[in-house]
């Protein structure tokens, strides 16, 4: 069974942008192994959609961008470019060009990439955000396996980028931390006490250790340990004993304070 992917963008005036065959699928009928779309398959579409996608809004927006927003004039070439843009569907290849400013604008620099206005990041914020959940849960290797797993991200998800990214969204996170004023308080509480505002909740591992004999009862350990820069630390065990249901007992990451 022949089965056709098509991808067509259409401009506000209803005039075709671009349009053309994302995938040509040959699908046969007669396995349980080939009834819907394969992993790959699906990768391919997603993969092909997103570039598509992506490129007519690049063009759109480098097209709104070859003019001077003050005076209309239209900008010099300073020559062509290329650039990246890492999605969770792909990473697609975009070109970049680069333009003179216009003499009516103050300059800070002489040349600029109106592009890069656009994409102040080489990463989308969603596979930013899927790359530091899953890495915050299991290993940055198991993270980049899953993510290759089912998303057409390629070679680019590998384990020292996403530590590299995690580490990067940990940092902005501290960064917005201590702009806060000390003293405030969340409306999350640890064990009924309120959390300053400037304390980091910091995942780490724990689980329940069930009473062998005593089926209904088990204990539940959490272990971690806080670092801060500016204070000598220590590490920190918090263990409680707890009765709870024996459904209960698969580990879980529990949250603890810093040592701030
Ligand atoms: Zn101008």
């Amino acid at each position: 069974m022949p089965i056709e992917i098509q991808l067509r963008i259409i401009a506000d005036d209803n005039s075709v942008i671009s349009e053309g065959e994302i995938l040509h699928l040959d699908k046969g009928d007669d396995r349980l192994e080939v009834v819907g779309l394969a992993f790959d398959e699906a990768k391919a579409i997603m993969a092909g959609i997103q570039g598509g996608v992506v490129t007519a809004q690049a063009a759109s927006f480098l097209a709104r961008h070859r003019s001077c927003d003050l005076c209309g004039s239209q900008l010099l070439s300073k020559g062509s470019g290329r650039t990246q843009f890492r999605t969770a569907f792909g990473t697609i290849a975009l070109s970049s060009p680069r333009f003179h400013r216009c003499r009516c604008q103050p300059k800070a620099a002489w040349t600029f990439s109106p592009l890069n206005l656009l994409l102040t990041e080489h990463i989308a914020p969603e596979l930013l955000y899927l790359e530091t959940r899953w890495a915050s849960l299991v290993s940055y290797g198991m993270t980049a396996d899953l993510l290759k797993d089912v998303l057409p991200v390629g070679g680019a998800a590998n384990a020292s980028t996403i530590r590299r990214h995690l580490h990067k969204v940990a940092a902005r996170h501290e960064a917005d931390l201590s702009g806060d004023q000390p003293g405030g308080h969340d409306e999350d509480s640890v064990n009924g006490q309120p959390l300053l505002r400037a304390a980091v909740i910091v995942g780490i591992d724990g689980g329940y250790v069930r009473n062998w004999h005593d089926k209904k009862h088990n204990f539940e350990v959490v272990v971690g340990k806080c670092m801060a820069a500016d204070r000598v630390t220590a590490p920190s065990a918090l263990s409680r004993a707890r009765m709870s249901s024996p459904g209960a007992a698969s580990a879980r990451f529990c949250a603890l304070r810093t040592c701030r």
